[in-house]
């Protein structure tokens, strides 16, 4: 697989990756909602040893106990999440690659927990709960 970059809205903060994700889905939990005023996020986890930030370093914003949602301090864009309970892993959003189309989600996670008007035919497996976001 080739590299993947990604990058928020004004540019200063990017990414890139190298190798394959370790997954692949939608995420409907409350946190991610409020953390990017959207229905859902959809990310990739991805080993940290194959990605890194390559121009401004985003800020963080600990939204419980051990659980880091980086973001553009520039324009404010959601970036990354991590948590203590993936050392070896980061989630960046689908949607700020440089090429969104090129992805596939293989699931959602949370889904218990999904806005009512968010109508998903997707025919994706459905986690009401767990998985990595
Ligand atoms: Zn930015
Ligand atoms: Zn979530």
């Amino acid at each position: 697989m080739s590299k993947k970059r990604g990058h928020c809205l004004c540019g200063q903060v990017s990414f890139e990756y190298d190798g394959p994700e370790n997954w692949r889905g939608h995420c409907h939990c409350e946190s991610c909602r409020r953390n990017t005023s959207s229905a859902f996020s959809t990310f990739m986890g991805v080993p940290c040893k194959t990605s890194r930030f390559t121009g401004a370093v985003p800020a963080v914003y600990e939204s419980s106990p051990g659980v880091r949602r980086l973001f553009c301090a520039n324009c404010g864009t959601p970036m990354a999440y991590e948590s203590d309970r993936y050392p070896d892993e980061i989630h960046f959003y689908a949607a700020s690659l440089e090429n969104p189309g090129d992805f596939e989600p293989d699931f959602h996670v949370h889904f218990a927990e999904r806005l009512p008007w968010a109508d998903i035919n997707d025919g994706l497996p459905r986690h009401d709960h767990g998985g990595g976001a």
